[in-house]
């Protein structure tokens, strides 16, 4: 199966859904706080807080770093997005995808890709008979080179043998 990226025909109810989140929470729906919702829904890169705050700084100078960071962490706390932790560059990225899918996480240019995937959720309800969990969430990471990169260590192995000989 290609890694194709999850449906795009759904940001607008996705955008809602964090929205109705924000309200579940209580906090206030400033314009700030709805543009990190419609960010968030339009996005598939996975991005950190740091790149939410850069993006959309110019159009919301009085943005601040801090509320970023809080928004996200009221849609974490809720369940409406995921905190990826683990990409290997020491910082968080945000997931709005919460339907069971793979991730796959690039080791090295650390870009993680969304892999719908049926057998998630197969795996899940399987999981939850067999040890009668009541499960919350899942996550399911594979760790690799992505194609860009093999690509270019490939080059830059050719390079090298070239400049030797
Ligand atoms: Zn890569």
């Amino acid at each position: 199966m290609n890694p194709v990226a999850l449906s795009k025909t759904d940001t607008k109810s996705k955008e809602e859904r964090l929205i109705q989140a924000l309200r579940k929470a209580n906090l206030r729906l400033t314009p700030q706080r709805i543009a990190i919702c419609r960010y968030l829904a339009n996005t598939d890169t996975h991005p950190t807080s740091q790149e939410i705050y850069r993006a959309l700084k110019p159009e919301y100078p009085s943005l601040s770093l801090a509320t970023v960071y809080n928004t996200l962490s009221a849609l974490v706390e809720l369940g409406a997005i995921h905190a990826l932790g683990d990409a290997g560059d020491d910082t968080t990225h945000y997931d709005p995808e919460i339907e069971p899918h793979i991730n796959l996480m690039c080791v090295r240019c650390h870009r993680i890709i969304d892999l719908p995937e049926e057998a998630v959720a197969e795996l899940e309800k399987e999981a939850a008979e067999r040890t009668g969990f009541r499960i919350f969430g899942a996550r399911v990471v594979y760790y690799g080179l992505c194609p860009d990169c093999q690509r270019e260590l490939e080059k830059e192995g050719q390079e090298k043998q070239h400049g030797r000989g």
